[in-house]
């Protein structure tokens, strides 16, 4: 399943349409927390997941959100948390998202995708997203927990793209990590991953409480270092920096309780959208999302499709 604004590894739109007046009819892009439990405790986690948290919302109640989304005219949904693979149900949900023509993302730490996951997943998701921060083990539990591993996320990064997934490697830059950058990259070029996709702890859960030691002072000096280890890396892997503009910050949720929301991070806040899935109507959706003004509706469509994040 191709992503349909990714092209040739870069994400675009054509020509860009201006912020004034700009109008879309849903956000064509939905980030998902189908849960906030996680096997990670990763220190900058701007979710604030953890491994009692609950598993989120029945699947009959996601179905259903799922297919509101689709009728609203969403077209990309990000399924990330928490962990999504800690679901059982995390495939049929992913059958059913793809079956309505919401092209997904499974966005994971990689510990639980083994081979045979990968293969049930693959028919389903558009991309698998795989967290790697580190490939020094020791430095990988700082800064996400004891529970798996760089071994483990490297080892998904190969089942996904054994399956015939297509692979984006995330890293989340920090004042840790930053001075091995070099190394994460090797690890990335020598992978089957098509796209790296780099951002700074975002100031959010976790990430908020500790910006002040793992938040990167200088945004610009980061984007120059992820620009020149790029120019030794094979040419097509697609190398994507986020985070340095106003317009990086707002995204559109899906909460584990299947409510809407626009968030976010650059002040930290949540718009909830008071749409219940259980009974809102489309036009309920088309409504809300009417009322948000053109700005903050440009600002999502940026987020996710823009072609100044390549590096
Ligand atoms: S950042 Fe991701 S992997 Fe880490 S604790 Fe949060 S949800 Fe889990």
């Amino acid at each position: 399943m191709r992503d349909p604004f990714c092209y040739r590894g870069n994400f675009w739109f054509g020509d860009f349409p201006r912020p004034e007046g700009f109008s879309l009819r849903a956000p064509i892009s939905v980030s998902w927390m189908v849960t906030r439990r996680c096997q990670s405790a990763c220190i900058f986690c701007c979710t604030d997941s953890h491994s009692r948290a609950p598993l989120g919302a029945d699947i009959a109640t996601i179905k259903r959100a799922l297919d509101r989304l689709s009728e609203w005219g969403a077209l990309r949904l990000i399924a990330g948390g928490g962990e999504p693979l800690v679901r059982h149900d995390i495939a049929d949900i992913l059958d059913h998202a793809s079956g309505r023509g919401l092209a997904p993302t499974l966005a994971t730490n990689g510990f639980l995708l083994d081979a045979g996951m990968a293969k049930r997943l693959a028919p389903s998701v558009m991309q698998f997203q795989i967290s790697l921060d580190s490939v020094r083990p020791d430095e990988y539990a700082a800064l996400r927990g004891a529970a798996g591993g760089p071994h483990l996320a490297l080892r998904a990064i190969e089942n996904a793209a054994d399956a015939g997934g297509n692979v984006r490697v995330v890293t989340v830059l920090n004042s840790r990590n930053i001075d091995h950058l070099e190394e994460v990259a090797a690890a990335v070029e020598r992978s089957a991953a098509t796209q790296w996709f780099l951002f700074a702890v975002l100031p959010s859960g976790r990430g908020a409480r500790l910006q002040h030691k793992l938040g990167l002072r200088d945004l610009a000096a980061a984007r120059g270092r992820v620009a020149d280890v790029r120019k030794n890396l094979r040419d097509d892997l697609a190398v994507c920096f986020w985070g340095d503009s106003a317009d990086d910050s707002v995204a559109v949720y899906l909460t584990e309780d299947c409510q809407i929301e626009l968030k976010d991070y650059s002040t930290n806040s949540r718009r909830n959208l008071n749409l219940d899935l259980g009974s809102a109507l489309v036009t309920d959706y088309h409504n809300a999302w009417r009322q948000i003004d053109a700005g903050a509706k440009h600002a999502t469509l940026k987020n996710f499709v823009s072609p100044v994040r390549a590096v």
